[in-house]
């Protein structure tokens, strides 16, 4: 209903038409929904094709991280940072690109980088992540 209201009497019941402008200021107009952060902002900017943001999934910024430095931070926020550098220096700023990098790395977090019961052994990256050489529960 919150959303809806503000929808209607700030946008005039047309969000899209109203993310328009420097992207700072669109971010800033997307958080003051409830529960929209920084993760859910730039979600919405790539899955609207409003920018090839190098959005990561919210619960899975660990994801890559772990493959490339074997541990995530202790701060969500540096994790999601690090996560969002690896896909901004190593993946095309096109949306088809990084949507599918977005994905991957959901599909991933949710089917085998499992905090209980892993799949680990039987990951098709496990040759190239960190996380696995450094971690007994890669070698189980
Ligand atoms: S080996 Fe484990 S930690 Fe590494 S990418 Fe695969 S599922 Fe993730």
């Amino acid at each position: 209903m919150e959303i809806a209201v503000r929808v209607e009497n700030k946008y005039g019941g047309d969000l899209r038409a109203g993310l328009v402008g420097p992207l700072a200021k669109i971010r800033q107009s997307l958080k003051h929904f409830p529960n929209i952060a920084d993760p859910g902002a730039d979600r919405i900017l790539l899955f609207g094709g409003i920018a090839p943001i190098p959005a990561i999934p919210s619960n899975c910024p660990h994801v890559l991280v772990r493959i490339q430095r074997g541990r995530e931070r202790e701060n969500y926020g540096v994790t999601y940072r690090e996560a969002q550098q690896a896909i901004e220096s190593e993946v095309p700023a096109t949306f088809d690109a990084r949507t599918r990098a977005y994905l991957l790395l959901k599909h991933h977090g949710q089917n085998l980088f499992k905090r209980t019961k892993p799949k680990w052994p039987d990951c098709p990256v496990n040759a190239h992540c960190a996380f696995f050489g450094t971690n007994s529960h890669g070698r189980n």
